[in-house]
């Protein structure tokens, strides 16, 4: 069994060729990964498949259950093959062909085509096409149906098939495409717990992707990539319609000017916090250590405001996909969340807006674990609601240790800020589970004899279930 030090802020990795075998995901799963995101702009489906299954073989090895992320490209815009890279320079005029017959080629100007047929509808001259995460930049000259004509402003070398962003432009490109729903359909196949929708553009996106899951016979969490200006205008209700938000800066910071990047991300945190919905911060964390045994001191710094900020999740890409130290990664992420969760003089969130008497009563027992030094919360929960509105409230002190009997809320759990979820079966006794619990936190060590306890759990008063905080001091 694993038995990691505690920690709030979980860490989300992304499978790639780097780590998509049992080794090197078992060292992942013992250095305390809790997610792990396929990009499906990069997986084909044997290859998820094969992912899968290594990730279940891996989780048995070493004791410890990760849960799923699924990562649907939707409406991304590429520019098509090239057997030869286009070396671009400024004022060079360059053509991006829309036509699905014969390219209209014009003698001494070169050109890609890209595959989006319509983006003429979309762009008017003086719009910007950034190509390549935005290392290329082009301003549109003349649109015709068949042909976009552009201005190279900053030039670099184009490959093949590379992305393309237009910043403020609205691309009327539908927010799942038909691969997308594919590659929802082998991840439900195969019991992903989220999908993560790219370019979410407005609650309806979440809705359309929603009925599709339900439609399928999931109930898998939907998590809201913010990438573009107008998911930023439309924060409040992406947050409202997704079970989760990540903030995802490699396109976020290409789509808008990077220098409001800080500002877009706090507010999507604290806006995450408010509404009670978990938020992931993303995107070249640990860049230089695709390459680098040892982060940059910008890095570290990085990951540590995300931690101040307290976000639920920080998360590992290309370092983990392509890079050549992914368990050291998640070593740094460790090292540096547990040095900054030691000492950050952190506040509980009093901007969550708690309604009902459960709320209440759940702010009630934090308030109580906060004030007994060394003290831990202890829930039992069928719907995941405790811990999840725990974990809103952001306790200043006490681990959550979230007990339920259902799979998918043990799954849905791990991407919680400081909630460890574990999954057991609840006796007819609720007695008997509250001590099944605290021997398994005794056993880890999370948990020591004589040390003060809050469970919040249902007990029998004659014939009625009631809600209950109890103290209680660990057997
Ligand atoms: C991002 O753009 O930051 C991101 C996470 O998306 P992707 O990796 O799909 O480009």
């Amino acid at each position: 069994m694993n038995s990691l030090p505690y920690r709030h802020t979980k860490i989300v990795f992304t499978i790639g060729p780097a780590t998509n075998s049992v080794k090197m995901l078992s060292d992942l799963f013992a250095s305390g990964v809790d997610v792990c995101r396929f990009n499906m702009a990069h997986a084909d489906h044997d290859w998820t498949r094969d992912a899968i299954a290594n990730i279940r073989e891996a989780s048995l090895a070493v004791g410890r259950k990760v849960a799923l992320m699924m990562d649907v490209k939707g409406p991304e815009i590429r520019t098509g093959p090239l057997d030869v890279p286009f070396e671009l320079e400024r004022d060079d005029e360059f053509d991006f062909y829309l036509h699905r017959g014969k390219e209209p080629v014009t003698k001494g100007i070169r050109g890609v085509r890209v595959n989006y047929p319509d983006l003429a509808n979309d762009v008017t001259e003086g719009d910007t096409i950034l190509v390549d995460s935005g290392l290329i930049r082009l301003r549109v000259n003349e649109v015709s149906d068949k042909k976009i004509r552009c201005v190279v402003r900053i030039g670099g070398s184009l490959g093949s098939r590379r992305h393309i962003n237009l910043p403020g432009v609205h691309v009327n490109l539908p927010a799942l495409t038909i691969k997308d729903r594919k590659d929802i359909e082998i991840g439900i196949e195969n019991g992903i717990d989220f999908f993560a929708l790219s370019f979410v553009r407005s609650p309806d996106d979440l809705d359309m992707l929603r009925r599709f899951i339900e439609e399928n016979g999931s109930t898998a969490k939907i998590i809201a990539k913010i990438e573009d200006q107008s998911a930023i205008s439309n924060l409040e209700d992406i947050v409202k319609a997704s079970d989760g938000l990540m903030v995802a800066r490699g396109d976020l910071g290409i789509e808008i000017p990077y220098e409001t990047l800080p500002l877009v991300q706090r507010r999507a945190v604290r806006t995450c916090q408010r509404l009670g919905k978990p938020v992931i911060v993303a995107t070249h964390m640990l860049e230089s250590m695709i390459h680098n045994p040892l982060p940059t001191r910008a890095e570290v710094t990085d990951i540590a405001n995300a931690v101040f900020e307290q976000a639920d999740c920080v998360m590992l890409s290309g370092e983990t996909t392509v890079g050549k130290y992914p368990v050291e990664c998640v070593n740094v992420m460790n090292r540096i969340i547990n040095s900054v969760e030691a000492q950050a003089d952190r506040k509980s969130n009093d901007s969550f807006p708690l309604k009902s008497p459960k709320a209440l009563m759940l702010k009630s027992a934090m308030i109580l674990s906060d004030e007994l030094p060394g003290c831990a919360i202890l829930v039992f929960t069928k719907s995941g609601y405790l811990a999840r509105t725990l974990s809103t409230l952001r306790p200043r002190k006490s681990p959550v240790f979230a007990f339920t009997d259902v799979p998918e809320v043990f799954q849905e759990l791990l991407i919680y800020w400081g909630v460890e979820p574990f999954l057991i079966q609840f006796d007819e006794d609720p007695e008997e589970t509250i001590q099944d619990a605290l021997s398994r936190l005794k056993s880890r060590g999370w948990v020591e004899s004589r040390a003060h306890v809050v469970v919040v759990s249902n007990v029998f008063a004659g014939s009625k279930i009631i809600d209950t905080i109890q103290y209680r001091s660990a057997p």
